[in-house]
């Protein structure tokens, strides 16, 4: 007898129906002999309606409220899914992110999980019990409600599954698994047999919303088996693990794009030692994240960075930049907004030159301009204009292969 963590996410649990559907696959992996926990999210598009009430009321909401209200969405779901199960005559009980032992750091709307204190849990399985727990929460030493940031669903279930040396973690979806990119928007997308933990991570932290990148990072370092699969469909889905063999390894696996980006261009900052440290430290002070970053020297006394962040973050930044201004005693600041990031993702690239340069000729023979680029063993980034990001990813996507038959189904 075994013990699996299921995931439904939003989609998956969006009407009565698909709680009832969900129940189903919970009691087939119960039936089959195993201990079972489950994971739920908000139903459908419940945590977004939440954020736009709250918008109504106030355009920056309090962060700990936010998270009380956010975390109301995750408990409508537990609770029925629980009665669902019982309906359909299994004993099942259901736990918040506090009851189920999740404690996080004190940081509201995305704070990072520390510890599972699984004792409740355990108990509740060894009673035969089947345990459901809500996602995207957790609860602070000094006893606050935080959530894990959008998408944390899937961290609470791969941390679960880490913490109680479940057998296998399976995420349930609305997509039969993990694609070479998005298949709501390119339709050649194929789904990947496998994936490895270092791929998915790339692919998640560049922008591929299936899974969360935390929830990645979690089953990389406790070697959790993780398997992306649909909630409706009954086909197999894509396993992430260490290795993925060789014949299904082409050099590309998958084309992640994420828009909304800004690049910020600071001219004339003094060329000095501490000029870099200075102002990456003072915009990381504000938590606000810089990405692909690029110096650009044109005198001995000065030089000029560009770097770029989240469109959302780009006031902000601005702000703390005149703030700074005297100290950081830079000349001018110019900015251009609607970019998008576009990234090339595959562990076979460590072994093969010239990858990039491949991708370069890709984009300029569709005629798009790379503003800037980023790489690192096993991806490379080109922030493009946004209105030209999905023909980017669509002729990268071709011209790496992945629409073909060489993909594995
Ligand atoms: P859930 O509510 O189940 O967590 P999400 O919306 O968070 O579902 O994630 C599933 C969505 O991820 C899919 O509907 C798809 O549009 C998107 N997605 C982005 N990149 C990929 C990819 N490479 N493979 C599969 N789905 C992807
Ligand atoms: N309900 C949360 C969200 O919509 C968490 C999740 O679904 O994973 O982001
Ligand atoms: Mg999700």
């Amino acid at each position: 007898m075994g013990l699996i963590v299921q995931k439904f996410g939003g989609t998956s649990v969006g009407s009565v129906e698909r709680i009832l559907n969900a129940a189903e696959r919970v009691i087939e992996e119960k039936q089959r002999g195993n201990d079972v926990v489950v994971v739920v999210s908000a139903m459908g598009k419940t945590t977004d309606e939440l954020v736009g009430l709250a918008k109504q009321i106030s355009a920056q909401p309090n962060k700990r409220e936010m998270d009380m209200l956010l975390t109301t969405g995750e408990q409508i779901t537990i609770s029925l899914l629980s009665m669902a199960l019982n309906e359909k005559g299994h004993e099942a009980v259901s736990f918040t992110g506090w009851q189920a032992g999740i404690s996080t750091e004190h940081i509201h709307g995305n704070a990072r999980i520390l510890d599972v204190k699984k004792e409740r849990i355990q108990e509740q399985l060894k009673n035969g019990n089947i345990v459901i727990v809500a996602g995207f929460q957790g609860v602070t030493e000094a006893g606050e409600i935080t959530t894990l940031g959008r998408g944390g669903s899937d961290t609470t279930a791969v941390a679960l599954a880490a913490a109680l040396h479940a057998d296998k973690c399976d995420i349930y979806t609305d997509v039969t698994g993990v694609f070479t990119t998005d298949p709501r928007y390119v339709k050649e997308a194929r789904k990947l047999f496998s994936v490895s933990y270092d791929e998915m991570l790339e692919l998640a932290n560049l922008g591929a919303g299936v899974l969360h990148p935390r929830a990645v990072e979690f089953a990389k370092n406790y070697h959790v088996p993780l398997e992306v699969r649909s909630s409706i469909e009954r086909e197999a889905g894509t396993i992430i693990e260490e290795e993925v063999s060789m014949e299904q390894n082409l050099v590309v696996r998958g084309v992640a794009f994420e828009d909304e980006i800004t690049r910020m261009t600071v001219f004339g900052l003094p060329n000095s030692l501490t000029s870099l440290a200075t102002i990456f430290s003072t915009l990381a002070k504000h938590r606000i994240n810089v990405d692909i970053i690029i110096q650009s020297t044109t005198s001995a006394d000065t030089t000029n960075l560009s770097f770029s962040i989240k469109s959302e973050d780009f006031h902000e930044a601005l702000q703390v930049l005149a703030n700074n201004k005297t100290v950081l005693n830079y000349e001018r600041i110019e900015s251009e907004a609607g970019l998008a990031k576009v990234s090339i993702v595959g562990s076979g690239m460590i072994s093969n030159p010239g990858v990039a340069a491949e991708m370069f000729e890709v984009l300029a023979a569709s005629g798009i301009q790379i503003k800037m680029v980023s790489t690192s063993e096993i991806k490379v980034s080109a922030v493009v204009e946004e209105q030209q990001m999905l023909k980017a990813t669509e002729a990268l996507h071709q011209a790496f292969e992945l629409s073909g038959t060489k993909v594995q189904l």
